[in-house]
């Protein structure tokens, strides 16, 4: 994978629910030069989600011969699930001179940082508590309860790879995590 040395690529990870998807929108509405990485996956679409914005939804098949195919920079199964980054997409983005941002778990930032020529920025997001935690991942009302619970059981685990990352944000306000977050990125491209 190569890029123009000025581009970044931002990864923002969390345990479900914390807020990535969210900070994600808001630093692609702000500056128009990021885009956000579209995943594939295997997961079926939540009511408000669109083909090719939220992800290319794929079935098992398709997925599995993206894998044969190596179509794919770093792909996960996760809550039973396949997500993946493909190669074609970040491409597109990177010719287009775009920074990239990356809403991936901790398993897809381990594989692209073995790409050492990437100038990654790598966020992990957490929740104010576990609490706060459920009550967001019941009001975005999209999973049902059992989903909830299955990504509540992982938030132990998942927290546990923050050390992974280069900063750790946490997600109260969110108004507050944005701007954060945003001067984390400021800061990196300002460098260089
Ligand atoms: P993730 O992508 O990390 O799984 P989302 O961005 O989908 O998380 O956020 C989960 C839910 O929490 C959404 O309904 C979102 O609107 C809400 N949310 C995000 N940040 C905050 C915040 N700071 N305070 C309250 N609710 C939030
Ligand atoms: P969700 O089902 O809530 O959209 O996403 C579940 C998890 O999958 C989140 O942690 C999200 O960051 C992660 N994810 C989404 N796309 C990818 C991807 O392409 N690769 C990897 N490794 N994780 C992804």
């Amino acid at each position: 994978m190569s890029h123009d040395s000025n581009n970044i690529m931002v990864i923002l990870s969390s345990p479900s629910g914390a807020g990535k998807t969210t900070i994600s929108k808001k630093i692609q509405q702000k500056y128009q030069n990021f885009k956000i990485s579209v995943s594939h996956t295997t997961r079926k679409p939540r009511s408000n989600e669109v083909e090719g914005i939220d992800y290319y939804f794929v079935d098992e098949n398709n997925f599995k011969n993206k894998i044969k195919n190596n179509e794919f920079y770093e792909y996960a199964k996760i809550f039973g699930n396949y997500y993946g980054t493909s190669k074609e997409s970040v491409l597109n983005l990177l010719n287009n001179k775009n920074d990239v941002l990356f809403d991936i778990d901790w398993q897809g930032t381990q594989q692209l940082s073995r790409f050492k020529e990437l100038n990654l920025l790598k966020i992990f997001i957490l929740p104010p508590s576990k609490e706060e935690l459920k009550k967001r991942l019941i009001q975005r009302n999209q999973d049902k309860l059992d989903v909830v619970e299955e990504r509540l059981k992982a938030y132990d685990a998942d927290s546990a790879h923050k050390q992974d990352y280069d900063h750790v944000v946490i997600n109260d306000n969110l108004e507050n995590c944005f701007k954060e977050v945003e001067k984390i990125i400021l800061i990196k491209k300002g460098k260089k």
